[in-house]
């Protein structure tokens, strides 16, 4: 796995390499519509990696259906994900530790039925599927 921090780039190469809505969500923080991304429903064997750099960051046991309108997780792949109060202190955002790009947010304490009661709302537009076996 790539070291954290060891993806730096400046705006203009991100613009290179991403669409507008993954740059948009990515590096200037935004939000897809809920409902709208493509690994809401969607429960397929495999690892999800930042769409930017690949690193893997969430597998797809940790994912579970929390009827928010975005994909959930409820762990992480350990050290793929930085975490950081958001300045008004209400929530945390989620980054990928790698190259810094926004995923979401982490919610606590929802009273989820999952072995960590957290629940991790990423935007699918940061996310990029890898299918555990690709030939099913
Ligand atoms: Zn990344």
């Amino acid at each position: 796995m790539a070291a954290p921090g060891s993806v730096q780039k400046g705006d203009d190469e991100w613009r290179a390499v991403l669409s507008p809505e993954q740059f948009r969500i990515l590096r200037q923080k935004g939000t897809e519509y809920a409902g709208t991304g493509e690994y809401v429903n969607f429960d397929k064997e495999g690892v999800y990696g930042c769409v930017g750099c690949k690193a893997p960051l969430y597998k797809s046991t940790t994912k579970f259906n929390a009827g928010c309108g975005w994909p959930a997780f409820f762990d992480g792949i350990p050290g793929a994900i930085t975490r950081t109060a958001d300045p008004d202190g209400r929530r945390v955002e989620i980054t990928c530790a790698t190259c810094g790009g926004h995923l979401g947010h982490v919610f606590k304490g929802e009273g989820f039925a999952t072995p960590t009661d957290e629940r991790h709302c990423v935007n699918s537009v940061s996310l990029k599927f890898t299918p555990a076996n690709p030939s099913l």
